[in-house]
């Protein structure tokens, strides 16, 4: 069953709407108000890109948090380190005016609860055990409007369950994939899910996704590929043939991807401009150089000298559009 309502943008419907009416300045004003007075200073609107403003607001579609009151049950420590205070301070300090809380389920966060316009959660299920399919459902009947992010494992039930409550429920799912992980998950057919399921809205992200965007990645290159980028991989065939497949641009493969060859990354970010989403996948509580993959991220970005159109749709309007985020 399906509990959005029509202003939630989660259905092609709603969307297709959406895109109607949404150029960048029908999305720029639809900001909350108090986005202007977030913006660093010497922005004067969100799509400026005033010269030697830091950064430019930004949602951040790939953030990972853990309410303070499930703190210190995560044995691995990680995002779980992480207060919900130092997360609020962390998206303000590489301005992010709006976050998509992923693995966010259905917990009670207290910034959701004090800025719920801005933040978003998706349902996931990563630790094997248990029926984790019935943890994704009750998350997203609780809210969730997405489902992610999951490593892609293969043929599995839970993997088609997966999808076909991403279909049913009519939310977008982040894939991450990592073959070196999951030998059966082969992402070279991957494309064959896509076509099975030609509703649901995909989401790629990591290593393989990131190094197939060269057509000459093998998986045994490792997380982080060097050399010069080959244009015509995978990833860059699939996002020009499937209109309903995303790119996730976060954590360190996608630095990896913008900083090994940027002149080809610039031509991959155009070609595919109106499906290219910020995402951080940082869990530090810093915020900033020389530790921050989001503050690397920004640098790396503001080295391409991309275009304010392009940079107004990847950092704000084409994730607005696609999780339907309440910006007013
Ligand atoms: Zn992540
Ligand atoms: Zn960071």
């Amino acid at each position: 069953m399906h509990h959005c309502d029509s202003a939630c943008g989660c259905s092609k419907m709603s969307r297709r709407g959406f895109l109607a009416v949404a150029g960048a300045a029908a999305v720029a004003a639809a900001l909350p108000r108090g986005l202007a007075q977030e913006a660093a200073p010497g922005q004067t609107s969100a799509g400026t890109d005033a010269r030697g403003a830091p950064t430019h607001p930004l949602i951040d579609m790939h953030a990972h948090q853990v309410p303070d009151f499930m703190r210190g049950q995560n044995p691995k420590g990680g995002a779980g380190g992480r207060t919900e205070k130092e997360f609020v301070a962390h998206q303000k300090a590489v301005n992010a005016v709006a976050s998509v809380i992923l693995g966010g389920n259905d917990y009670d966060f207290e910034f959701m609860k004090a800025e719920p316009n801005k933040y978003i959660r998706f349902a996931s299920a990563q630790r094997a055990g248990g029926d984790r399919g019935l943890v994704v459902e009750k998350a997203l009947k609780g809210g969730a409007k997405g489902i992610g992010e999951h490593r892609w494992e293969g043929d599995i039930p839970f993997t088609w369950r997966m999808l076909d409550m991403a279909r049913d429920f009519k939310v977008p799912i982040l894939f991450h994939f990592e073959e070196v992980l999951f030998p059966a998950a082969v992402f070279s057919e991957f494309y064959k899910v896509i076509e099975k399921y030609p509703t649901v809205t995909f989401i790629g992200h990591g290593i393989d996704w990131w190094g197939a965007i060269d057509k000459n990645y093998h998986k045994s290159q490792g997380g982080r590929p060097r050399g010069l980028i080959n244009p015509g991989g995978l990833t860059d065939q699939w996002l020009s043939r499937y209109p309903n497949l995303h790119c996730d641009m976060s954590a360190g493969s996608g630095n990896n991807a913008l900083l090994r060859d940027p002149y080809r990354a610039k031509e991959f970010i155009i070609r595919h401009q109106d499906r290219m989403l910020f995402g951080s996948d940082c869990n530090c509580s810093a915020g900033g150089t020389p530790t921050c993959w989001t503050a690397i991220k920004l640098m790396a970005l503001n080295y391409l000298e991309l275009s304010p159109e392009v940079q107004q749709k990847l950092y704000i309007s084409n994730a607005a559009k696609l999780f339907g985020f309440k910006l007013s």
